[in-house]
């Protein structure tokens, strides 16, 4: 694995490291890195537990003590701590945060006095292979020098069981429970780690194939969104652009067409005047003159103006008379 250790770990099992001094209640077993003893109680727990999912796998952590006598280390499971099932069938077990918070509050409020020594988790239907999974949860989860592996298949009936030995992750053969020797499937090479490697290669594979084959349909999909939505995008800065260059054409255009025209003369049409007792020719030119609309429009209401209020100021002016005239009249009668 190529994740270290402590980036992993949510929060480490409690492996206190407090070894106890006790006989293993199994008789003489030489030849096994590491002995494991079962209590009764603790064996049933874990194998009524597995059998309760026949579909999703069930797990949780092994509670004992680490023990030493005359023939070197040994693990005591004393109980079991279930851990969160798996949501889906084939699913794999998983040690969040959340199913830490948990199984440590039961260590502390039953198990005072014992450590976490291991783990348990099935494998319904798929035997007793460590999958690459299961290598990473032990290296990361569960490294002590004495946590174990148990893994169990509830339908096919097989066990195996693996510890952290010098070399990384090794099988054991046997295990005890209450002293009696249980048998343990081990790899057809002796070293765990291979067999992890070759764990179930044609199930491991095919769940690849399987992953890989949606991975490229949701990336194709969110390819194709992408384009669809970049191909929306296109049309409304197109249209956008096009509104804004028309617009401004527009602008330019009226701008230049009500740009004013300076009057052109048409022709003079000379009219006497007299200035100062003198008669002279004054020149009245006659214009054409190119208004725009908005500036014609404000001519002719200018005019019209004018045209009203010389009316008006002609209306008072024949009213005055007509009130002098009133006047003269009035007093003859
Ligand atoms: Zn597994």
């Amino acid at each position: 694995m190529a994740k270290k250790k402590d980036e992993v770990r949510v929060t480490p099992p409690r492996e206190t490291g407090r070894v106890v001094r006790r006989v293993f209640p199994g008789p003489d077993a030489g030849g096994t890195p590491l002995r494991v003893n079962f209590d009764r109680q603790a064996y049933a727990d874990l194998t009524g537990h597995a059998k309760e999912s026949v579909d999703a796998e069930v797990g949780g952590v092994l509670v004992g003590e680490i023990c030493e006598d005359g023939d070197g280390l040994f693990v005591d499971v004393r109980a079991v701590i279930r851990a969160l099932a798996a949501r889906e069938a084939r699913a794999h077990i998983t040690f969040t945060h959340e199913t830490w918070t948990k199984i440590h509050a039961v260590l502390d409020r039953d198990y005072p006095d014992l450590q976490i020594v291991g783990w348990y988790h099935t494998h319904p239907g798929f035997g007793v292979e460590f999958s690459a999974m299961d290598r990473f949860i032990q290296e990361n989860f569960f490294s002590g020098r004495a946590q174990i592996a148990f893994l169990t298949d509830p339908l096919g009936g097989d066990t195996a069981l693996c510890f952290n030995g010098a070399k990384g992750i090794e099988a054991l053969s046997r295990f005890w429970v209450d002293g009696r020797e249980h048998k343990a499937r081990v790899p057809a090479s002796q070293s765990a780690s291979t067999a992890v490697e070759n764990a179930a290669p044609g199930d491991v594979r095919r769940d690849i194939e399987r992953l890989e084959a949606r991975i490229s349909q949701l990336i194709q999909a969110v390819d194709e969104q992408r384009t669809n939505f970049y191909r929306v995008l296109m049309t409304v800065v197109v249209f956008v652009c096009a509104g804004i260059i028309t617009w401004v054409g527009y602008a330019i255009w009226s701008d230049r067409m009500d740009q004013l025209e300076p009057p052109r003369v048409q022709s003079y049409v000379p009219v006497p005047m007299t200035i100062g007792g003198e008669t002279v020719m004054l020149g009245i030119g006659i214009v054409n003159w190119k208004v725009p609309p908005r500036l014609d429009a404000l001519i002719t209401r200018a005019a019209q103006a004018e045209v009203e209020l010389r009316e008006m100021q002609r209306q008072e002016l024949l009213k005055l008379q007509q009130e002098r005239q009133q006047k003269k009249t009035k007093p003859k009668k």
